[in-house]
């Protein structure tokens, strides 16, 4: 009765991109000839900048052009939505403070921005953002992507991760993974070829700053801990550079020295400069404001700027301190270090990283590029792609049914593959039944009141029909988050219900392995438990069928074989009332009880040959 089908996602018609979403900038890549490639389209650059403009007219300009106008309009000018995602009001409220429009709390107390009396959420403008990167990753592939992996920062909560989701869902697009940015930089560097080891992944943006332990353990990474500062980045270190430059002009600036428009022009200066540093010993700034009757310039040296951001990288230090300490792990315990994010490229960064963790860091791919990158290898890989070597997550404990009488049936097997999906057939088990109660369960544990339950949906709605002849098709789905998308159809009515659960939720390492322990230690009762159960299941069908026969033949059947067969009915029906008979006793009953039904069915069968000879076909009757 059972049809089982498992299929991992494969063969993929369209390209999985890899998406970095990011704070300041994000950026797609992709699997071409046996690597990942950034995706970056003829004359245009890789970067979509994560800015918004909102013209007079209700049109939202995104990327660049956002960024350019916000220069010359600041006031109608959105940056960094991703601190928004999915946050409430008190979450966000320093972050508000730079942003020029109304904000107030929509539907599951997540912010909304109000532009010219219109709400907008931020997973909605992210969306704008998403759609521009497939737009150009359409341009290079000469096909418009339709799924993706995308990247979160590790310390994303669920409500963050699925705001990203929705984000996703509004740009069309399917999501395969939220993939943690750190996972994603060690995948670009091949990390999970490891058998298992601790990465450090030091990630020093535009805005922001995270530090993350990572565990391998045969190719599958774990977030051991995360630490960091969202206000700290190379903006700061900027700042650090427009701080000196304010210190020598301030007498000659007077009160221009508070002027949005020249400190703006500072600043743009200082990040030239510091840019310019990472690959020269000395650059310039510059400042030219004529009606101050000033062209000022000034050459900084490398020792310079790193006595300048040296407080500010010794916070970073403390934060990997800190990460480190809530991993219960000191420097020496970790294997790899990798650097990710613009402001890694300064030397005196990545000096005092190496020099922190007493080790050489990945710095081999643009550190602007690796999260996407290895978002582009997860991708790959959910798409049925393979490399010489294979990141899979497997479901640590199986998930199916309960079914008739109280037993399961495993639906996707522990350890399979995630994503992972697979559909068994079931079938009604009573005449005319019209609904049906499914209760998914999860465990190893044969019985479904010693698994674990994870929800219970109604398929109503079946049309009436015999016992049996229900077609009913349930199908899990479980996705890369571990998500499981549960669908039941009766096939020949099209009538359908689904639920969605989460089955890890809440269940750590100690409990699945106590799961796991429990499933051992049981498995002899189990295992009469299944048979008892099913056996009684069984009897249940076989009585039924003779209730519904028996009358019309009774006179004809004789009285001997009567007499036994209400008797093996009786006893059938006892050992299915009885709470704890044992296995054997159970086999033996249904035994009899089938012997019992031998003359029924032989009358039975005579009848339809009679009536067969008499001129009617068999499927007449
Ligand atoms: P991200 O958010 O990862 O794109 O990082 C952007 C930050 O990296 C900005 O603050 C840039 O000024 C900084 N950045 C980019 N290139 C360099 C460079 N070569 N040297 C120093 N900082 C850089």
């Amino acid at each position: 009765m059972a049809f089982l089908e498992l299929d991992v996602l494969n063969n993929a018609p369209k390209p999985v991109i890899g998406i970095d979403l990011g704070t300041t900038n994000s950026l797609a890549a992709v699997w071409v000839d046996g690597r990942p490639t950034v995706v970056r389209p003829d004359g245009m650059g890789a970067i979509v900048p994560s800015a918004f403009y909102f013209e007079k007219d209700g049109q939202v300009l995104v990327g660049h052009e956002a960024r350019r106008r916000a220069m010359m309009d600041p006031g109608r000018a959105l940056f960094s939505v991703k601190r928004f995602m999915g946050r409430g009001l008190a979450d966000v409220a320093g972050d508000l403070a730079s942003v020029p429009f109304e904000a107030r709390e929509g539907e599951g107390g997540v912010v909304r921005f109000l532009v010219d009396g219109k709400e907008l959420a931020p997973e909605q403008l992210s969306s704008f953002i998403l759609r521009r990167v497939v737009e150009q990753a359409s341009l290079v592939l000469g096909v418009r992507p339709d799924r993706a992996v995308i990247t979160v920062p590790a310390y994303f909560d669920d409500t963050q991760r699925q705001a990203t989701r929705d984000a996703a869902r509004l740009a069309g697009l399917e999501v395969l993974r939220i993939l943690n940015e750190p996972t994603a930089a060690s995948l670009a560097y091949g990390l999970d070829r490891r058998k298992q080891g601790k990465v450090a992944v030091y990630d020093l943006g535009g805005g922001t700053f995270d530090v993350s332990i990572l565990d391998i353990e045969d190719g599958v990474f774990r977030v051991l801990s995360t630490s960091g500062d969202t206000h700290l980045g190379g903006d700061d270190l900027d700042r650090a550079l427009v701080q000196v430059a304010l210190d020598e002009l301030a007498p000659r600036l007077g009160d221009a020295a508070s002027e949005p428009a020249l400190l703006q022009a500072l600043r743009l200066s200082a990040e030239r400069c510091k840019i310019e540093l990472s690959r020269a010993p000395q650059a310039e700034m510059h400042l030219v404001a004529p009606e101050l009757d000033l062209d000022w310039r000034r050459t900084f040296s490398r020792a310079e700027l790193e006595a300048a951001i040296a407080p500010l990288l010794e916070r970073t230090l403390d934060a990997c301190q800190r990460a480190l300490a809530d991993a219960s792990l000191t420097v020496a315990d970790v294997d790899e270090v990798v650097l990710v994010g613009g402001s890694t490229r300064v030397p005196a960064v990545r000096a005092l990283v190496e020099r922190f963790f007493g080790r050489t860091a990945h710095a081999e791919l643009d550190p602007d590029e690796v999260v996407a990158l290895g978002a582009a290898v997860q991708a790959h890989i959910l798409a049925g792609g393979t490399r010489e070597f294979l990141l899979l997550d497997v479901t640590p404990l199986s998930l199916g049914l309960e079914t008739m009488g109280g037993a399961v049936a495993k639906v996707i097997h522990r350890n399979s593959p995630v994503p992972s999906q697979a559909t068994e057939g079931f079938t009604t088990y009573a005449d005319n039944q019209t609904g049906l109660v499914l209760n998914i369960v999860q465990g190893e544990r044969e019985l479904a009141a010693d698994c674990r339950s994870l929800g219970r949906f109604e398929l109503k709605g079946i049309p009436p029909m015999p016992a049996g002849m229900a077609r009913i098709a349930v199908r899990f789905q479980l996705d890369a988050d571990g998500i499981l998308n549960v669908t039941a159809k009766e096939e020949t009515s099209g009538v359908a219900a689904s639920i969605t659960v989460q089955p890890m939720h809440a269940l750590g390492d100690e409990e699945v392995e106590r799961m796991l322990a429990d499933s051992y230690a049981n498995a002899q009762a189990d295992f009469d438990n299944r048979r008892i159960a099913d056996l009684k299941v069984e009897m249940g069908t076989m009585l039924r069928a003779t209730k519904a026969h028996l009358d019309g033949v009774r006179a004809d059947l004789d009285r001997e074989s009567l007499l036994d067969l209400e008797e093996a009915c009786a006893a059938a029906q006892a050992t299915i009332a009885a709470e704890r008979p044992t296995a054997a006793e159970t086999q033996k009953v249904r035994d009899t009880l089938e012997r019992a039904t031998l003359p029924l069915a032989a009358l039975l069968m005579d009848r339809v040959a009679k009536e067969a000879l008499s001129g009617k076909r068999v499927s007449d009757l």
